[in-house]
């Protein structure tokens, strides 16, 4: 099964699509998280809270509440972090792994890898002089924020 907006994979339980947002029940039977009277159209794909066509944004194809407006994505990857020292980008990657969380560091460019972990072509990458990237799989952006965030408070008290 596909969904019609995206084509992305569905399960045929599927109320919404968890690529693109869209839902796929009929407009009319669920309503805004922000608007309670008005129709939904779509869920973030971040946090998953139904959005109306007042409060729901759609960007490169996928619907995004205003709270999760400005995340970056790349393919089915939400950036959670950057810098361009990879020092840095490698201690929040072992934060995240240490709460369990999914991770990648990686640079999409235009030939979409150009470096993912593992330090074999740290010279290449500090001569392109480009930010070391943090991902997490898009539905567990919240978590790994949350995480990241209490690390940060943790860290900030140790000091
Ligand atoms: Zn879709
Ligand atoms: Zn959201
Ligand atoms: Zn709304």
């Amino acid at each position: 099964m596909k969904c019609p907006h995206c084509s992305g994979e569905l399960t045929p339980e599927s109320d919404f699509c968890p690529h693109c947002g869209n839902l796929l029940e009929d407009e009319g039977n669920v309503f805004c998280s922000m608007h309670p009277h008005v129709p939904g159209i779509a869920v973030c794909v971040i946090c998953r809270r139904v959005v109306c066509r007042e409060c729901g944004k759609k960007k490169s194809g996928r619907w995004l509440c205003l709270d999760h407006e400005n995340v970056k994505m790349e393919q089915d990857w939400a950036l959670i972090f950057e810098s361009p020292d990879i020092n840095e980008a490698e201690l929040i990657k072992s934060v995240l792994e240490s709460v369990g969380q999914r991770v990648v560091v990686r640079n999409f460019g235009p030939n979409n890898v150009v470096w993912e972990g593992g330090g074999d072509s740290l010279f290449s990458r500090q001569a392109l002089n480009r930010p070391a990237k943090v991902f997490v799989p898009i539905p567990e952006y919240e978590k790994a924020k949350l995480a990241l965030d209490e690390w940060t408070a943790s860290s900030a008290t140790n000091h």
